[in-house]
């Protein structure tokens, strides 16, 4: 927070000092900063210049770029006593133009278009982990899909080689590779992309409640849309419901170990060496097979069922 509030006061003191620096608007005006001189009153430092210094977002129509350029010329030229206003001094620190251009370089930076909104311009970068928490792959495509419900009725779409891509459910299927699947053999890479697919399902769709625990930054109470892992007793990440992906995981490399035609040993044994790997992160793995808890759901829901 410190560093921000420096960082801030770098940031107003480069904006009023000097000569230069001028805006990113290309088809400006002269570009000279008056430095002092036109101010009075109570003023401190250098003063705010006779420029606005404004950054004019490329989505701006002609016609807002005309009129936001007009309008800030107008103002600019505008010959004020402040003096005669009660106010305007404790307000703008000065009496003239040049006070109310300073007190607008400090607050007003980018102009963006009336079809703009700001969180379309928003970057969430990858969350870095301090500790560098290792995984093979991660599938967001619920919290994508909630990321969309939470913003109804604006439409959310995901931008995928810079096509924006709709989001009409969990199916919306992304998966971010993680760390150790570029080190990790063919047969557990497939293995892995097997399991994120099954995190894609919410078959009985969501519950607001959930959406709203998770848009809170609160960890899920029903894990079935998305079908989330919990803490295994020993600690770890475990399926706490039955046919969850470290089932599906264990089931299809089952499947390399013993029903492969084509694999090679050294496959099969791959695909052993995972199931004995996830075995115990499946829910109750033996009574899930044994049919203790019917046929799974492998089917997915776009309705949110409204619990709060
Ligand atoms: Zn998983």
């Amino acid at each position: 927070m410190r560093a921000m509030t420096l960082l801030v006061m770098l940031l107003i003191l480069a904006s009023c000092g000097g000569s230069g620096g001028g805006g990113s608007d290309s088809g400006q005006r002269e570009q000279e900063t008056t430095t002092g001189g036109t101010t009075d009153g109570n003023t401190t430092g250098s003063s705010g210049g006779s420029k606005i210094d404004l950054t004019y977002d490329s989505a701006l129509s002609t016609q807002e770029l005309t009129s936001i350029k007009k309008s800030m010329n107008v103002l600019e030229s505008l010959k004020i006593s402040g003096s005669k206003v009660e106010g305007f001094s404790e307000v703008f620190g000065g009496n003239s133009t040049s006070n109310v251009i300073r007190y607008l370089n400090q607050r007003v930076n980018y102009i963006f278009s009336q079809n703009t909104e700001y969180d379309s311009r928003l970057v969430l970068n990858a969350f870095q982990s301090p500790n560098g928490f290792s995984f093979y792959a991660k599938n967001p495509s619920s919290y994508i899909w909630y990321t969309s419900v939470i913003n109804e009725p604006r439409d959310v779409k995901i931008i995928i080689n810079n096509q924006p891509i709709d989001i009409s459910s969990s199916r919306i299927g992304v998966v971010n590779l993680g760390d150790i699947f570029v080190e990790s053999d063919a047969i557990t890479q497939a293995i892995t992309i097997v399991h994120e697919a099954r995190h894609s399902d919410c078959p009985n769709g969501a519950k607001a409640s959930e959406i709203q625990r998770w848009f809170n930054g609160l960890g899920p109470i029903d894990r079935t849309c998305g079908q989330l892992h919990g803490f295994c007793a020993e600690g770890g990440s475990c399926d706490l419901l039955p046919w969850g992906p470290y089932a599906i995981d264990f089931i299809y490399s089952k499947a390399i170990a013993d029903a492969c035609t084509n694999c090679s040993e050294l496959q099969k044994q791959q695909g052993q060496v995972n199931a004995n790997f996830v075995q115990e992160a499946a829910y109750d793995i033996q009574g899930t097979l044994d049919g203790k808890y019917g046929n799974p759901n492998m089917g997915n829901s776009k309705t949110v069922r409204d619990d709060l």
